[in-house]
């Protein structure tokens, strides 16, 4: 992990360990890395900065199925830009809030 302080905000890289996943069509493990593609994924602000991570995607490829197969991380729902933490973040600031839609 490496963390970049850029003025206005703070960058936070991570290096995913895992190697291998398990193919969600077949069920087998797969570990061939066909690409690593990383993306920037809001998260829980710190002293008083907003904060980004950069997650290396992997994305596999199961020779069984002839597919590809992207990596799923727990803390990330799929096709979100943000942690599922940030989110029930966000969720709880606007419950406290006064803010009434009509
Ligand atoms: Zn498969």
């Amino acid at each position: 992990m490496r963390i970049l302080f850029v003025v206005g905000y703070i960058c936070i890289h991570l290096k995913i360990l895992a190697t291998e996943i398990t193919c969600p069509h077949c069920r087998k493990r797969v570990q061939e890395l066909h690409q690593v593609r990383p993306i920037l994924v809001r998260d829980l602000p710190t002293f008083g900065q907003p904060v980004y991570l950069k997650v290396p995607r992997q994305q596999f490829y199961c020779r069984q199925c002839q597919k590809y197969v992207t990596q799923q991380l727990d803390f990330l729902s799929w096709r979100r830009r943000y942690t599922q933490r940030y989110e029930s973040y966000i969720y709880q600031r606007v419950l406290m809030s006064n803010i009434t839609l009509f």
